[in-house]
């Protein structure tokens, strides 16, 4: 006879994942979450039919937080290739930042460019260039000059290969007319703990001496934009502020470029 797993052990028979606390028994002594018997209509025991008992397993359950601890789990994305072990406490966060999720097009999500693309990571710059090619304008160092319009609410979204594709970033920029303000932002693509590797400078400036410039870090394409720019982590700058630089033809010139922090790199 085969010794079972502690992952069999620790399997709750109801819902077939590792038990939570509370952990309740059946008279005859097996174990399941609490949580699985309450609020469905569960009153005998799964395994054997008995009577179910209010009686906690609180050996098992802390040997179940013990070891949910120290274990280390494979990513959900496993099959794909994700090599990252993590503890019951970082998986669920580390699988909605991994590379092997599924993506969603960010040019429709971020500036309604009306695309229903889904697919991996390694798709994600070629369906720009592909589909969206008016997005793929800049580099990871870019000196531009753009037609800006404070009259309207505008949002643009800019695909980024750094160094020939070892890493991708989203710039992101907004003219919001209610809040009278613009910003600019960069996104690693990829996971939060990655995206603090990277920062950027940005630079406004026009043929005098004046210059308007910010060092930021990047976030993760997974961090809320909205919420970067709200708390103006990010670059942003006044209608009153950016007139200051705008040529006779409503035109800003600005340049940016993304760098990695070799000194927290790991
Ligand atoms: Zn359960
Ligand atoms: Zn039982
Ligand atoms: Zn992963
Ligand atoms: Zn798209």
């Amino acid at each position: 006879m085969s010794v079972p797993s502690p992952e069999d052990i620790m399997k709750c028979p109801i819902c077939l994942e590792t038990m939570q606390p509370p952990i309740i028994q059946c008279k005859v002594g097996h174990s399941m979450c609490k949580s699985c018997i309450t609020g469905c209509r569960i009153s005998n025991c799964p395994t054997c039919r008995s009577q179910l008992t209010e009686t906690r397993n609180y050996q098992l359950e802390q040997l179940i937080e013990g070891l949910q601890k120290v274990l280390k789990l494979q990513c959900v994305y496993y099959y794909k290739g994700c090599k990252y072990d993590l503890t019951q406490q970082d998986k669920q966060t580390h699988e909605m930042e991994c590379k092997y999720r599924k993506f969603h097009c960010e040019g429709n999500k971020f500036a309604n460019l009306n695309c229903d693309w889904k697919g991996e990571f390694a798709g994600i710059y070629k369906h720009f260039k592909d589909s969206h090619p008016n997005n793929t304008r800049m580099e990871y160092k870019t000196d531009a000059t753009m037609k800006i319009s404070l009259n309207r609410d505008f949002k643009d979204v800019q695909i980024i290969s750094f160094f020939n594709g070892q890493q991708y970033f989203y710039y992101k920029h907004q003219i919001d007319v209610t809040k009278q303000k613009a910003y600019w932002h960069f996104q690693l693509i990829g996971l939060k703990s990655q995206a603090e590797n990277y920062y950027y400078e940005f630079e406004i400036h026009n043929n005098s001496l004046r210059k308007f410039k910010v060092t930021e870090f990047c976030t993760s394409d997974t961090t809320d934009i909205n919420t970067t720019f709200a708390q103006e982590k990010c670059v942003a700058v006044s209608f009153t502020g950016i007139k200051n630089y705008l040529n006779e033809f409503g035109e800003l010139h600005f340049k940016f470029r993304i760098m990695a922090n070799k000194k927290t790199r790991h």
